[in-house]
């Protein structure tokens, strides 16, 4: 039978809701084969996904394997664009060295949105501080203390009045470049892939398909096609600039547990493009596939 592969889902230690031993436990009910791994801007979550893997299978619960990585915000002309870091040496440094202020810089902007949040939505820091999970504090952290607050019933629902970029309330971060970053997931080989690249709900404009050709010359090696905020022309596109430019399809959920709708399984990739990952990325993958 052909594996199960979600590639793309988030824990508790960025902007997830379950920690990695719940996250897998559910991944293995959903019939999963393997998940990647790839909370957002840190590589935090490999040593708790490694425990949580070992722990799991040493009670015989035969969790799913594990490719790790991180989902990097990134941007060119200030149009957001996510890429996926698989497998790389976590010991070469060069993608953590761009990550180095990102922590910083995300508390500071979340400062000045809940200070402007606070004047229509009392909203104290320490409201906020108290949902921050993991290393990697952003926006739905505020929207999970502006729904216990009462304000909102879901996190969503915070993202579409209060938290999205047209909103009065939002600030923006700094955010590194595209093509530097890709330039750095090569350098510490990692395998680069372009998540959700036309979906409408995180920008208004649609990304340039030239900006997608300029990353495949410049080494970018897959891209999301099948994803939940792709509607059918997004899908298109992208599967024919795939096609194009010889880069491998994925598809995931982008699970964030209880903070999205999205489900585990919901997308998936072709075992074809796992297996390209496993080829290219300079670290191995974590646990072992089922024998086919
Ligand atoms: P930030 O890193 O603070 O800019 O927040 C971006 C994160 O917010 C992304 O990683 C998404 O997981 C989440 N997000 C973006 N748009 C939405 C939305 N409409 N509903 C829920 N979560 C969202
Ligand atoms: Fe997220
Ligand atoms: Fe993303
Ligand atoms: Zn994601």
């Amino acid at each position: 039978m052909a594996l199960k592969i979600d590639p793309h889902v988030h824990s508790a230690l960025s902007d997830g809701t379950d920690v990695p031993r719940e996250l897998l436990k559910k991944a293995r009910v959903a019939g999963l084969d393997v998940i990647g791994a790839v909370d957002h801007d840190t590589f935090e979550h490999w040593e708790p996904f490694r425990a949580a893997y070992a722990e799991l299978t040493a009670e015989g619960a035969r969790p799913p394997a594990i490719i790790l990585g991180t989902e990097i915000s990134t941007s060119v002309d200030r149009c957001p664009i996510h890429l996926l870091n698989y497998l790389p040496n976590p010991h070469r440094g060069s993608v953590r060295a761009i990550l180095k202020n990102a922590h910083h810089d995300r508390l500071e902007r979340m400062r000045r949105m809940v200070t402007k949040i606070n004047q229509d939505y009392p909203l104290t820091w320490s409201d906020v501080q108290a949902e921050i999970t993991g290393l990697t504090p952003g926006r739905p952290h505020i929207g999970d203390a502006l729904v216990r607050k009462g304000y909102f019933q879901t996190r969503s629902e915070a993202f579409k009045k209060v938290l999205n970029p047209g909103s009065p309330y939002y600030v923006s971060r700094p955010i590194v470049d595209s093509f530097a970053v890709l330039e750095a997931i090569r350098a510490d080989g990692g395998v680069p892939v372009l998540a959700h690249p036309f979906s409408l709900t995180r920008s208004k404009r649609r990304l340039d398909p030239a900006i997608v050709r300029k990353l495949a010359q410049n080494g970018l090696r897959g891209i999301e096609v099948n994803h939940r905020e792709h509607d059918a022309p997004a899908r298109q596109l992208a599967a024919g600039l795939a096609r194009e430019l010889d880069l491998f399809v994925s598809g995931a959920s982008d699970y964030h547990g209880a903070g999205k709708p999205n489900q585990l399984g919901e997308n998936t990739m072709p075992e074809a493009s796992l297996r390209q990952i496993l080829a290219a990325g300079a670290s191995p993958l974590l646990g072992e596939l089922p024998p086919s």
